[in-house]
């Protein structure tokens, strides 16, 4: 299984795309800026996307995505594209986006026989399979300012998979959840710097400091490596050197990261995860 990284930083700026990513060729997690870095050809193959809330940072890009494929997918009678998110993120997109004020109604276009959009409810814990592809795909906890989830990527069943934490602030549902389960990577938020640790509270997201105290609840018989992600691009540097120093602060934490080795993620960058 392969990830791109589309967008993984918290705003935008030159080279800094917002939250998505791509699942080998058909899925894609989120749904922000960082998918419209990709060639039409390669939009036109993507037939599903989880989103994991509804802010602006990770929906950006669907409204102009849906426009971009739907003639294309139209003339070659494709099935809809399924947007997969709780009830309270497919409610918001209607009622904001899809409103036919800011964007069109794109569950009802090109006509509402064969509409290009189809948005899919889910439900925390479930796990979604394809008809058509081998995928299962868990819908993990996450803590947020609004209702929020994240993902759990399998190749196939029993595998082990690629956890998207989506936005989160401190989350222990997920340790827990993680405890039980075989973890390929883990992509997990970090978005602001211990300056604004305040404000991460209050935003229910991560700093390097709060982010010590979520990897102390790692399994500690467990080992994948941990991609660091959302950070602001005013804040990445901060966060990198902060993040750097955790390991030197706390022995046991350094222990722990020895088997889960933490990297920042890139935009462009491919991950490549072995099957098991
Ligand atoms: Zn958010
Ligand atoms: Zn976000």
């Amino acid at each position: 299984m392969q990830i791109q990284v589309l967008g993984c930083a918290g705003a935008i700026a030159q080279g800094a795309y917002t939250s998505a990513f791509l699942l080998d060729q058909a899925i894609a997690l989120d749904a922000g800026t960082g998918l419209g870095q990709l060639p039409l050809a390669q939009m036109l193959q993507i037939d599903h996307i989880f989103i994991s809330h509804a802010h602006l940072d990770h929906i950006a890009a669907l409204p102009l995505f849906l426009d971009s494929v739907m003639a294309s997918r139209s003339q070659q009678q494709r099935q809809p594209v399924r947007v997969y998110g709780l009830a309270a993120t497919l409610h918001s997109l209607r009622k904001h986006i899809f409103n036919r004020e800011i964007w069109p109604d794109f569950t009802v276009l090109p006509t509402s026989a064969a509409p290009v959009l189809e948005l899919i409810p889910v439900q925390l814990g479930q796990t979604i399979a394809f008809s058509d592809l081998p995928y299962q795909i868990e819908v993990m906890p996450a803590e947020h300012s609004i209702p929020s989830v994240g993902y759990a990527v399998r190749p196939f069943a029993g595998a082990a998979a690629l956890v998207y934490t989506g936005d989160t602030g401190p989350n222990p549902k997920l340790w827990q959840r993680l405890a039980h389960m075989a973890v390929a990577g883990l992509i997990l938020e970090t978005a602001f710097s211990n300056h604004d640790a305040a404000l991460a509270r209050a935003a229910l997201h991560l700093s390097p400091s709060s982010l010590a105290h979520e990897l102390r609840q790692i399994a500690p018989d467990s080992s994948y490596p941990i991609y660091l992600t959302h950070a602001k691009p005013a804040q990445a540097q901060h966060i990198q050197a902060e993040v750097a120093q955790l390991a030197a602060q706390d022995p046991a934490l350094a222990t722990l990261l020895a088997s889960h080795p933490l990297q920042h993620l890139q935009c462009g960058q491919i991950i490549g995860l072995q099957d098991s």
